[in-house]
């Protein structure tokens, strides 16, 4: 869905700036931010929308059973329900330190699923 009006509260800082951003005759234009990153994220917010998803998937350790997770970069909004369903297929297992990939590729979506926490190695039975 395309729009050509949004008023949004700038999340790239804790200041929180209150935008408008406006599209006319192929033009977008960004007011009430403080600095370019902001209006850059006016812009995106409007143009194409995206948001980094974080959630928990199973793990194959009983001392753990859920890891917490992110992708590594924001995906299409329209794409975020999509991609939250398909976390609870995906099983992890250690060893994986923050950062470490869990999931390449995830859901097709061309951006690697990340470990947010340690999860230790598998215990040996
Ligand atoms: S516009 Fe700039 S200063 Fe304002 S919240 Fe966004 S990043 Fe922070």
């Amino acid at each position: 869905m395309t729009r050509d009006f949004l008023e949004a509260t700038c999340v790239e800082c804790p200041r929180g700036c209150r935008l408008s951003v406006r599209r006319a005759g192929g033009e977008v234009s960004v007011s009430g931010a403080a600095c370019p990153r902001g209006e850059a994220w006016g812009r995106r917010e409007l143009l194409s929308p995206a948001r980094v998803l974080t959630g928990t998937v199973r793990t194959t350790s009983s001392d753990m059973p859920r890891l917490p997770v992110r992708t590594r970069e924001a995906i299409p909004l329209d794409k975020l329900m999509e991609a939250a369903r398909a976390l609870s297929s995906v099983i992890a297992s250690g060893p994986l330190v923050p950062g470490d990939p869990v999931v390449e590729d995830f859901a097709g979506l061309g951006v690697d699923l990340l470990a947010t926490a340690c999860l230790p190695p598998d215990s040996l039975p």
